[in-house]
C-alpha cells in the first residue's frame, strides 16, 4: 500500500495548498493538476458530455488513478468473458464490457478536481486538491445506502490506501479519495 496522507496537515504537506486569498490559487493549480487519460471512455453527469477521455487530477495521484480504472476495466472484462463465453468477436466483447460498466455506473463521471467546500460542512472538499473522484452522482447520492458501486471497484481503490465514502456514517458512495482522516 502506498503512503496516503492522513489528516489536514499531511494533506497540505503532501499536495500543497490550493487556497490563496480565500480562492483557488491558479499557480497551485498549474503546478499540481494534470490530465489523466482514462483507460475507458466515461460520460459526464454534470456537463452531459457523452464522451470523457481525460479528467483532471493531482499529479501525485494521477498514475494510481489510471491503474485503478484499468484494473476495474480488466475485472469487468474478465467477468463478461466468464459469463458470456469465449467465442465473442472483439466488437461484441467491447460492447458487452461497456454495457456492464454502465450497469455499475462506473462509466458515469461526476467530478474530480473541483475547488469547493463540502456539502455537509464548511471544510474544503478533497476535490479541491484534485485527489477525489465521484462516480454516478444520480444513483449514488449522499446518504444513499442503496448505491450501485460494486465491491471489486471499492477494493481496487482501498488496496492502494484510498478511502471510499461509502463506509462513512452518512455514506457518500460515489466518492473515492486519496487521503484519510479528513
Ligand atoms: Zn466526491
Amino acid at each position: 500500500m502506498s503512503k496516503i496522507p492522513h489528516g489536514l496537515s499531511q494533506i497540505l504537506a503532501t499536495y500543497g495548498n490550493p487556497t490563496k486569498n480565500a480562492k483557488l490559487d491558479p499557480a497551485w493549480q498549474r503546478d499540481n493538476i494534470v490530465m489523466v487519460d482514462l483507460p475507458y471512455a466515461m460520460r459526464a453527469s454534470y456537463t452531459g458530455a457523452n464522451t470523457v477521455r481525460k479528467i483532471q487530477f493531482h499529479k501525485l495521484g494521477a498514475q494510481e488513478l489510471r491503474e485503478i480504472l484499468q484494473e476495474i476495466y480488466d475485472f469487468v472484462r474478465v467477468q463478461v468473458k466468464r459469463e458470456v463465453g469465449f467465442d465473442l468477436t472483439t466488437p461484441e466483447y467491447d460492447a458487452l464490457t461497456a454495457r456492464r460498466l454502465r450497469e455499475y455506473g462506473l462509466d458515469v463521471f461526476s467530478g474530480s478536481f473541483v475547488y469547493r467546500v463540502m456539502r455537509l460542512s464548511s471544510k474544503l472538499s478533497t476535490h479541491s486538491w484534485g485527489i477525489a473522484i465521484d462516480f454516478d452522482s444520480y444513483r449514488n447520492g449522499l446518504g444513499n445506502h442503496h448505491h450501485c458501486i460494486p465491491m471489486f471497484a471499492v477494493e481496487a481503490f482501498e488496496k492502494r490506501g484510498w478511502v471510499w465514502g461509502g463506509r462513512w456514517k452518512t455514506p457518500d458512495a460515489m466518492h473515492f479519495q486519496r487521503c484519510s482522516g479528513y
